[in-house]
C-alpha cells in the first residue's frame, strides 16, 4: 500500500481504440477526481502495446472528448490550441511504444534472475495443450513446458530461433504461494498462485504485454493509486507478483464496480449505446453526463444529486465507491440532462439545438440563429426559436429530440393523416366542426394584440361559454389542428407563438385546413 505521505498520483491508461467507452470514462473521472481531491497529479498514459489494434488519430480523438467532458490531465498528452498533440510532465514518455527499451531492459533482469523464462512453444502446441485441458474440464493455462528446459536447451533453441529470424516470447515464472490484494473498494482478496498463468510478458515482436508494461510504468510514473474497472481484478495478483519480482512497492488498488444494464447484464454494445460519443451525439450535455457517470458506483451518501465540477472534487472519496454493480439507468440520465437544459439561458439552449434542427432538415439556419422556413420561404429571427424553446424546455430531455417534439413550427402539420384525432372521444364530429368554425370566425376579428397568450386564452374561453360549447369541443381540435400531434403544449401557447411570428392568418389557415378534413 502506498504511504499516505506520498503525493497522490493517479493514471488513466486507455488503449487508443478510437472511442471512449462509458466505463473507461468513469475510470478517467474517478482517477482524475481522486487526484484532484488530494491535491495530487492525474496522468494520461496511452497503452499502445497491441500494435495490431492501432487507430489513426485515436489519441487526438480521446483528448477532444476528455476536453469536452471537462477532464484535463496534468501529465501526458494534451491538445495544443491549434489542435495538435503535445506531451507534458517529468515522467514521460507517456506512450508505451516509446518506452520499449525500458521494458526490454527489465525483462532482461527477470531472465537473469530466473524470474522469467523464454518460451519456444509453437501456436499449434499451445492449442493442443488448451484443448486437452478443456477436455479435462480444467481452466486453460500454459503447462510451463519451457520453464523446465535446461540452460543448454535454451541456448540451442535461441540459436535455432535466431537462425530463422524469430524471437521467442518471454513468460513470467509465477512463484509458489499466495498473493493478497488489499483493494480499497473490494477489500482483501487472496489468490492461490497455482491458479495464475505464467503470463507472456514480452511478445515475439519485442513489445511488452499489458501486464508487464502496466507494472513498469506505474512504478516509474510514481503512481500511488491504480483506479480501474472490476474486470482488472484477476490481473491484479499478476501485477503484484511482478512488483515483488522487481523489488518495488506496489501502488494501492481500487477497482470500480461493473456497469450493468437495468436487467443486470453487463453493459454491452448489443443492448445499446456504450460510448461517450453516442451520448454526446444524442444531445446529452457534457455536464449532465459527468454528473450521471460519477454516480455509477460512487455514492456520496447525501441527498445532493447535482454536483458542479468543483463540488465533485471536494466530495469524491474512494471510500464511498460501492462494490455492487452500478446500474446504467437512462431515465436518470434524462432527468439530470433535463435539469441542466432548463438551468441554462434559453438563448444558449437554442444555439445548441440549431444543429439538431438543421440535421433533421427543419429549415435553413444562419450564424445569428435566424431561420428560413423553407415551405413558406420566410425568414424569422432567433426570437422565434427562443419562443418555441420556452414552450418545450420543461419537457425536453435531450437536444436530439427537439425536431420531433415541435415539427409543426417548421412545416404545416399533416392534419389529413390525423383527421380522426381532431375529434375528441368526449366530443362529436358535429360539435368539433361547430367549435372550429366558431373559432375561425371569431379569430378573424381579433387584433394581433389579442393573440398575446393571456388575452387569447381569456377571450377564447369566454367565447366557448357564450356559444354553449365545452372546452373539449374547441380546444382539443384547435390544438390538433395547429400541431397535428396527440401531445403538445396548449393550443393558446402554440397559437400565440405562431401568430406573433407568422401572423394571425397562419393560425386561421391551419384551422381552416382542419375543418376541411372533417366529414
Ligand atoms: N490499457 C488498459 C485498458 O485499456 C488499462 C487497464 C489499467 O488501468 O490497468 O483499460
Amino acid at each position: 500500500m502506498a504511504e499516505n505521505s506520498k503525493p497522490i498520483r493517479t493514471r488513466f491508461a486507455p488503449s487508443p481504440t478510437g472511442y471512449v467507452h462509458i466505463g473507461n470514462f468513469r475510470t478517467a473521472l474517478f482517477s482524475h477526481l481522486w487526484a484532484k481531491h488530494n491535491g495530487g497529479t492525474s496522468i494520461l498514459r496511452i497503452e499502445d502495446t497491441d500494435q495490431s489494434r492501432q487507430v489513426d488519430g485515436a489519441v487526438e480523438h480521446l483528448l477532444r472528448i476528455m476536453k469536452t467532458m471537462g477532464v484535463e490531465f496534468d501529465e501526458g498528452f494534451y491538445l495544443k490550441d491549434d489542435g495538435t498533440l503535445a506531451e507534458r510532465g517529468s515522467h514521460g514518455p507517456y506512450l508505451q511504444s516509446q518506452r520499449l527499451e525500458l521494458y526490454q531492459k527489465h525483462v532482461g533482469e527477470l531472465l537473469a534472475s530466473k524470474k522469467a523464462y523464454y518460451c519456444f512453444c509453437s501456436e499449434e502446441r499451445l492449442e493442443e495443450v488448451r484443448k486437452e485441458q478443456i477436455a479435462l474440464k480444467k481452466p486453460p493455462m500454459y503447462d510451463r513446458h519451457c520453464r523446465a528446459l535446461s540452460e543448454e536447451d535454451v541456448q540451442t533453441k535461441l540459436a535455432e530461433f535466431a537462425g530463422q529470424g524469430k524471437n521467442p516470447v518471454v513468460r513470467f515464472a509465477i512463484p509458489e504461494g499466495k498473493t493478497e490484494i488489499h483493494d480499497l473498494i473490494y477489500g482483501d482478496i487472496v489468490y492461490e498462485n497455482a491458479v495464475l498463468d505464467d503470463q507472456v510478458i514480452l511478445k515475439s515482436d519485442k513489445f511488452p504485454t499489458y501486464h508487464l508494461a502496466v507494472v513498469i510504468d506505474d512504478h516509474y510514473m510514481d503512481i500511488t493509486h491504480v483506479i480501474r474497472g472490476e474486470e482488472w481484478i484477476p490481473s491484479t495478483p499478476k501485477h503484484i507478483l511482478l512488483f515483488q519480482a522487481f523489488g518495488w512497492e506496489a501502488p494501492a488498488f481500487a477497482h470500480a464496480p461493473l456497469i450493468l444494464n437495468p436487467d443486470k447484464s453487463k453493459l454491452s454494445k448489443r443492448q445499446g449505446d456504450v460510448t461517450v460519443e453516442d451520448y454526446l451525439n444524442k444531445g446529452y450535455l457534457p455536464e449532465a453526463l459527468v454528473n450521471f457517470v460519477v454516480f455509477l458506483g460512487w455514492n456520496p451518501k447525501t441527498e445532493q444529486e447535482i454536483f458542479s465540477p468543483e463540488e465533485l472534487v471536494k466530495a469524491f472519496e474512494l471510500s464511498k465507491v460501492n462494490k455492487s454493480g452500478a446500474v446504467f439507468d437512462v431515465n436518470k440520465l434524462d432527468w439530470i440532462n433535463g435539469h441542466y437544459l432548463r438551468a441554462m439561458p434559453v438563448g444558449d439552449l437554442v444555439d445548441l439545438l440549431i444543429p439538431y434542427w438543421h440535421r433533421d432538415g427543419y429549415g435553413v439556419f444562419d450564424e445569428q440563429g435566424n431561420v428560413t422556413l423553407t415551405h413558406l420561404n420566410k425568414q424569422l429571427s432567433k426570437q422565434y426559436l427562443i419562443d418555441i424553446v420556452e414552450l418545450e424546455k420543461e419537457r425536453l430531455k435531450k437536444l436530439s429530440e427537439i425536431g420531433e417534439r415541435v415539427p409543426y413550427f417548421f412545416k404545416q402539420p399533416d392534419v389529413a393523416s390525423v383527421a380522426e384525432l381532431l375529434i375528441s372521444k368526449k366530443s362529436s364530429a358535429e360539435l368539433t366542426k361547430q367549435g372550429l368554425e366558431m373559432l375561425i370566425e371569431q379569430l378573424a376579428t381579433f387584433s394581433p394584440a389579442d393573440f398575446e397568450l393571456a388575452t387569447l386564452e381569456t377571450k377564447v374561453k369566454a367565447l366557448i361559454e357564450q356559444q354553449g360549447l365545452k372546452n373539449i369541443d374547441v380546444l382539443w381540435p384547435m390544438r390538433v389542428a395547429l400541431t397535428g400531434l396527440a401531445a403538445s403544449p396548449s393550443p393558446f401557447e402554440v397559437a400565440s407563438v405562431l401568430a406573433k411570428h407568422l401572423g394571425p392568418e397562419a393560425v386561421i389557415e391551419r384551422l381552416e385546413t382542419a375543418v376541411s378534413k372533417l366529414k
